[in-house]
């Protein structure tokens, strides 16, 4: 049965209920046109962005289209001379359950380096992410302190990782004792804080009893200016996402102590994948060696069925999500 997700309005901060399932026939192949079969989707806090109205990185999707995303798929017929029946892609395959797709939305991938979905998680944009924030934006020295916001979700458990492997003395922050636990028992950091149990700037002067030398930030708001207050004589900030602060669009929070940007000399960078795409092969061969070598944890959630793409992607913004959440197509 070939089912697509579509939006029905654009997001405006009210609801998260704005897809609908259609089972509409697949249109005719063009030439450089793949078809494939979808395995697993990835859900992406970038979502609700990409489905509001706003200016952004990437055009908004529009009511009624296919909903943007990730995904790994197979190839079951090509008109392109660079994909094959069987081969597997990556790329913004759209949320259904089969497609048709042009060549130069495609990627291949190497199923000898890992599953499908390790392709979505670790060895895909979020682990791309992790690396580039973290080691050519952060550039955490050994014996730095750094902290790291969201730090048991999908970028955040790897950029935490990577920072670890720097020889940092890495802090990571998590809602509940369960994050935390893995945190401390499996990902090893030095420090960890819990937001929805303590207050975050008493948390973080404990945990950091050195100051701040890298706050790479996945979710703004009260956290990011605790950091800020914290943050060490020209320190990075690295601004990798604001979760805290995808609820509405037209009033984002930005740090009361903003001054102390000046005061202390801060570094504050934002980024977004399209700065390094022309890298991904330096991010992947890394990510690859380091979970071949066991250096490197990648944690994923995983959920079944196309018909839960709209509970699962709320699911993200309510920290329900114990790693990279991710969606198998067919159950
Ligand atoms: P995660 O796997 O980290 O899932 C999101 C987590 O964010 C939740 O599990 C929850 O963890 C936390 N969270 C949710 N709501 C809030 C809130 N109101 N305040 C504080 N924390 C909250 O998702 P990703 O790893 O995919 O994404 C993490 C961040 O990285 C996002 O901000 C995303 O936009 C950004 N990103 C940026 C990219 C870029 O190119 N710049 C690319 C990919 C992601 P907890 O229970 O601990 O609160």
């Amino acid at each position: 049965d070939i089912t697509q997700v579509r939006t029905t309005q654009f997001h405006d901060g009210s609801t998260d209920d704005i897809f609908a399932l259609t089972h509409d026939p697949l249109p005719d192949m063009q030439e450089g046109d793949v078809r494939i079969r979808m395995d697993t989707i990835s859900l992406d806090p970038a979502m609700r962005g990409w489905t509001t109205n706003v200016k952004s990185y990437m055009p908004p999707v529009q009511p009624g289209d296919i909903m943007r995303c990730f995904g790994v798929a197979e190839v079951l017929e090509s008109n392109s001379k660079y994909f094959q029946a069987g081969d597997w892609v990556t790329g913004f395959l759209g949320v259904q359950t089969h497609g048709i797709l042009n060549q130069r939305e495609l990627r291949k991938i190497d199923l000898t380096y890992g599953e499908p979905k390790d392709f979505l998680s670790g060895l895909g944009m979020t682990g791309y992410t992790a690396y580039f924030g973290m080691t050519d934006i952060g550039k955490p020295k050994k014996g730095d302190t750094v902290v790291v916001s969201a730090a048991s979700g999908a970028v955040g458990s790897v950029a935490s990782q990577i920072a670890k492997l720097a020889g940092a003395y890495v802090v990571g922050i998590a809602g509940g004792p369960e994050k935390c636990a893995f945190l401390k028992g499996t990902l090893k950091l030095d420090g960890v804080i819990d937001y929805k149990n303590e207050d975050i700037y008493e948390a973080l002067k404990r945990e950091c009893p050195k100051g701040i030398d890298v706050y790479f930030d996945n979710v703004g708001g009260q956290t990011l200016e605790a950091a800020i207050s914290l943050a060490n004589y020209q320190s990075q900030i690295v601004i990798c996402g604001a979760i805290s602060q995808y609820g509405d669009f037209s009033a984002i929070q930005g740090p009361a102590n903003f001054l102390k940007v000046i005061s202390s000399s801060l570094k504050i960078q934002g980024f977004t994948m399209k700065d390094y795409f022309h890298l991904i092969p330096e991010a992947l061969k890394y990510l690859i060696a380091a979970k071949q070598e066991g250096k490197i944890v990648f944690r994923e959630h995983m959920l079944e069925g196309i018909e839960n793409f709209g509970e699962a992607m709320k699911m993200v913004y309510a920290g329900k999500n114990h790693g990279k959440l991710l969606l198998k197509v067919a159950k």
